[in-house]
């Protein structure tokens, strides 16, 4: 049977457009070959440029689209000089998240054996694990409305049961899936200050109770100090990280660090209804325009996105085409000749994304 999706694409700002365009023809080429499923992109505006031009950050009717599609795919918004007049910056792929209780930003980290890291890593040793990032509330629960006075700032860290019971059981069911996938050890790592903080202990007896659910994994819990210090030692000990927002925005960047930096860096923020898909890096607008912009972390999102949406309606080629998409962005990574400039190489967008192509359809 073919089963059709509907896609909301916002290219955003900065190299938004540019790592769009080919990331979106490779998924026309995939499911164009695949009699099983079938992708509708529909192409939406947000974000600073648009900002700039309309007075909106994030149109109604954009937004109602994103709603309503099966999946979200976006590259990156924002430029820094375009602000709103309080001096914050336009940032609706931060909007999205509360608006659709988008809890689970998924962050994998994965770096093949031989493959880029600063690490000197033993031999044959390679990185596989996935940070989960509680993404609506903790530390971020006052954004933007912080209290400031001439002495003193203030702003509320929000833990709450339910966030927090949905969280660890993806969490749960993640190391579950990955285990089954022979990616992963069955292994939860609840990172947390509880030795310090009240809301940190009930963040943790809230994990504590999910793990009771889960016999067949294995449970356990770290400092947030402590797990910088450890993805540095001994980053291939762990499977599944989970932690609240402030400490995951911080330890996901040092995750990026660990494969590379950000051009290789995918991600999800996930909800029980919508998932956003997303590059972990911003608009770059340093580079853009300039076809320097390294369009992997894009791909490899667009890979996990057919990853989700094939595991969550039972479609397995395209779960699998989501593997192969990644596969054949590894495969890049792996060339000397292939490698971006970000990545001390010379290969330019489309050149890179091309020959992701040519992996996947040519055997190349
Ligand atoms: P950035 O990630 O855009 O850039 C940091 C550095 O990394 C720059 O030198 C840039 O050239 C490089 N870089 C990033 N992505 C790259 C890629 N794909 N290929 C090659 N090089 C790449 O971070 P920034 O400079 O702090 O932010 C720029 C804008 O992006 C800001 O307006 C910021 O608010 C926004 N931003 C958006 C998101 C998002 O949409 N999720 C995330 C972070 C920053």
């Amino acid at each position: 049977m073919n089963t059709a999706f509907e896609i909301a694409v916002f290219e955003g700002d900065g190299i938004g457009p540019e790592i769009t365009a080919p990331t979106v023809d490779l998924l026309r080429q995939l499911a164009a070959r695949s009699p099983d499923y079938e992708l509708n992109f529909h192409s939406v505006p947000a974000g600073a440029a648009h900002y700039a031009k309309t007075g909106e950050s994030l149109p109604s009717d954009s937004l109602a689209v994103a709603r309503d599609a099966d999946a979200i795919l976006l590259s990156a918004m924002g430029l820094p000089d375009i602000r709103y007049d309080d001096g914050t910056e336009i940032a609706p792929q931060i909007e999205l998240r509360k608006r659709f209780g988008l809890f689970a930003g998924v962050r994998p980290v994965r770096v093949l054996p031989g493959g880029i890291t600063p690490l000197k890593l033993p031999e044959g040793q390679g990185i596989d694990f996935v940070l989960i990032r509680e993404s609506t509330e903790g530390l971020f629960h006052t954004q933007g409305t912080g209290e400031v006075t001439k002495d003193e700032a203030r702003e509320t860290m929000l833990i709450t049961r339910d966030v927090s019971e949905k969280l660890f059981r993806f969490a749960f069911d993640l190391a579950a899936q990955r285990k089954k996938q022979g990616r992963g050890k069955g292994r939860v790592t609840c990172v947390d200050k509880a030795n310090v903080f009240r809301a940190f202990a009930f963040f943790r007896e809230i994990f504590d109770a999910e793990a009771a659910r889960h016999p067949d994994l294995s449970a356990d819990h770290a400092y947030v100090d402590a797990m910088a210090l450890w993805m540095v030692q001994k980053p291939w000990e762990f499977d599944v990280l989970v932690t609240e927002n402030m400490f995951g925005d911080i330890l996901s960047d040092l995750g990026a660090g660990l494969m590379g930096g950000l051009g290789l860096a995918p991600s999800a923020d996930i909800g029980l209804d919508n998932a956003v898909f997303q590059p972990c890096h911003g608009s770059a607008p340093d580079i853009a325009g300039q076809g320097k912009a390294n369009p992997y972390a894009m791909i490899l999102s667009a890979a996990m996105m057919l990853e989700w949406l094939g595991t969550r309606n039972g479609v397995e080629a395209m779960r699998a085409d989501g593997e192969r998409l990644a596969r054949a962005v590894d495969v890049q990574i792996a060339s000397d000749t292939m490698l971006t400039v970000d990545l001390g190489g010379t290969a330019r967008t489309d050149e890179a994304a091309s020959a992701v192509g040519a992996a996947l359809f040519d055997g190349a």
